[in-house]
């Protein structure tokens, strides 16, 4: 066959789904005793990929265990990505992900970078909706609940050696959860860690793959043995702030000329790019340009995307120029910090009193709103009728 075009595979085609309905459904507990990530509906998404025959058949089915050789390689060398995205239920039961595209593109980039094979995002969205259309009584009905959206590729070709997989798949499981916050914005205390790295330039920090992660389990108890709830995760001699635990990270400052300036740092491959992030910023600059001003949140906001060291942080800090601090992600949306614990000091950050800062609680309130549907948007993007 050579000098021939290799055709193209199939890809994932919602046409070809088939649907085996659980017989033994379980009753979804109540929500109060809902541990973040440990409940699974009645059904989960499977979709097989292999190199020749490209994306199989798309199956709907009972939530259970896989078979896997112990070759698979995902077991050796994490070939694995995943995504987090929550399933929201308005005040008349209709059902809402929240900017889904963006989650599939970023999946996509993360297939790319460990060799796993890519796919049309918005067909898997297609399925998606299926998936939760089966399973939406899972959503308790109880104000701030959701149901957590996992999307996951492995790599599972039955050979132990280093190379692109020619067997993957790619499955899909729900989770109902809770309000991240049970009372009110607890802030959290981070621990400023320059002892281990999350990612490093040239790495894989700005990809949602598994390899990111395990590592990261130690650091969080060293922090948490010390009283710190999180890693603030440094970089380099300058320490600059990265991200928070595993959350994007922002910061306010009143600048020198009493402006006041939200702060992220830049997707320079060592950041994740947050669809929470990326949110955050598309609010904060739509506020500063005038086009949809948020309610209360009044002055000059100047928005940034570039580093901050811990250096910059102390001096503000010092000069009562520090306004307040955030993590941002799907499953906390806000996160406020009150202290970084850094070399054995602890610099204080003021919080509001709900624990929500001045101008996070303007941008968490139009967030929550557009995530929930009370607010309009094109992020929202129906499930259910
Ligand atoms: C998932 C994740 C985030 C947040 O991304 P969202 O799309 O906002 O949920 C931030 N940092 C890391 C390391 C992550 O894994």
């Amino acid at each position: 066959m050579t000098g021939e075009l290799m055709p193209a595979t199939p890809d994932i085609q919602p046409s070809r789904l088939q649907i085996t309905r659980n017989t033994n459904p379980a009753t979804p507990p109540p929500s109060n005793e809902l541990v973040f990530g440990r409940t699974f509906t009645d059904h989960m998404l499977t979709i097989p990929w292999d190199a020749v025959s490209g994306w199989g058949t798309p199956e709907i089915k009972p939530y259970g265990p896989f078979q896997m050789e112990p070759s698979a390689t995902v077991l050796h060398y994490a070939q694995t990505l995943f995504e987090g995205m929550k399933a929201y239920r308005d005040e008349e039961g209709k059902v809402t992900l929240f900017r889904p595209d963006m989650n599939m593109k970023r999946m996509n980039n993360s297939a790319r970078r460990i060799a796993l094979p890519t796919f049309d995002g918005n067909a898997l969205i297609e399925l998606i909706k299926r998936l939760i259309r089966i399973d939406k009584h899972w959503i308790p009905k109880e104000p701030g609940h959701s149901l957590y959206v996992r999307p996951t590729l492995i790599g599972t070709q039955k050979a132990i050696g280093v190379g692109p997989p020619n067997e993957a798949l790619l499955f899909v499981i729900l989770s109902p959860v809770g309000p991240y916050y049970a009372s009110g914005f607890k802030p959290v205390a981070l621990y400023g860690t320059t002892e281990f790295v999350r990612a490093a330039p040239g790495g894989t920090g700005a990809y949602k793959l598994g390899v990111n992660y395990a590592p990261g389990v130690l650091p969080q108890k060293s922090a948490a043995a010390l009283g710190y709830a999180q890693n603030l995760w440094l970089h380099g001699e300058e320490h600059y702030l990265t991200e928070v635990g595993t959350m994007n990270m922002f910061i306010v400052f009143t600048t020198e000329d009493g402006s006041t300036e939200l702060v992220t740092p830049p997707l320079d491959g060592m950041i994740l790019p947050g669809v929470t992030r990326d949110s955050v910023l598309t609010l904060a600059r739509e506020h500063a340009s005038g086009k949809n001003k948020l309610a209360n949140l009044s002055g000059q906001l100047i928005v940034s995307e570039r580093s901050v060291t811990m250096k910059e942080v102390k001096t503000a800090a010092a000069a009562g120029r520090l306004v307040e601090m955030f993590g941002a992600g799907t499953a906390a949306v806000i996160s406020p910090v009150d202290r970084i614990g850094y070399m054995g000091e602890d610099i204080h950050i003021p919080t509001g009193e709900d624990g929500m800062g001045p101008v996070s609680r303007p941008i968490w309130t139009e967030l929550v709103g557009r995530q929930w549907g009370t607010i309009p948007s094109e992020w929202s993007v129906p499930v259910t009728e």
